[in-house]
């Protein structure tokens, strides 16, 4: 947290709507009012892919999912504010944003898997590079605070994505690349850990 005649001197601001932010939030990136528009994903939803219950029939958005992909959940709806929030995270260099996010995911924390370990998805070494960090892995490290979980390294990237990459705020029905390429980063890691 910045001192005080840090935050006198330079006083931080909300990265979405630019106001001023207190002392008291002198270390977030997004102030309570813009942290508060984030609307979280509720259910009913289905229960493997987390998606809003359709109308009619079964959900059809995970049924070519891999098998090894049980269960999906998003913290909150890509709007007000939100994709910015992940967007400057991603691609602007604002890697402290993981926190506030990390703070709207916690609510979504999986009941039952108590010995459930936080696994970063790698980014490749160009892009590592290029960023200067992985998102991914400062995500789970602020999470694995919040939830007091370990954060182990189990993934193997096998290819390279493009710049707008299969995790760029697309639906669980929308990334079906980035699904298949998860399985198999997941099957390396079994191998691997194994
Ligand atoms: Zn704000
Ligand atoms: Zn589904």
């Amino acid at each position: 947290m910045p001192n005080a005649l840090e935050q006198l001197l330079l006083p931080a601001e909300c990265l979405l709507c630019r106001a001023l932010l207190s002392f008291a939030d002198a270390d977030r990136t997004v102030c309570p009012v813009c942290r508060h528009r984030w609307r979280p994903v509720l259910p009913p939803w289905c229960e493997r892919c987390g998606q809003p219950e359709p109308l009619f029939g079964g959900c059809r958005l995970c049924t070519d999912w891999p098998a090894t992909l049980r269960r999906v959940r998003s913290a909150v709806w890509l709007e007000g504010g939100a994709r910015e929030a992940v967007h400057a995270l991603k691609y602007a260099g604002r890697a402290r944003l993981a926190d506030d996010l990390a703070a709207a995911m916690s609510g979504a924390m999986l009941r039952g898997w108590d010995d459930a370990v936080l696994v970063p998805v790698p980014l490749g070494p160009a892009r590592l590079r290029q960023r200067g960090y992985n998102q991914s892995e400062r995500l789970a490290q602020a999470l694995g605070r919040r939830w007091k979980r370990s954060v182990v390294d189990l993934l193997v990237r096998v290819r390279d994505t493009h710049a707008n990459g299969v995790d760029t705020g697309r639906s669980p029905g929308e990334c079906g690349g980035g699904v298949r390429n998860a399985e198999r980063r997941t099957r390396n890691a079994e191998r691997k850990a194994g």
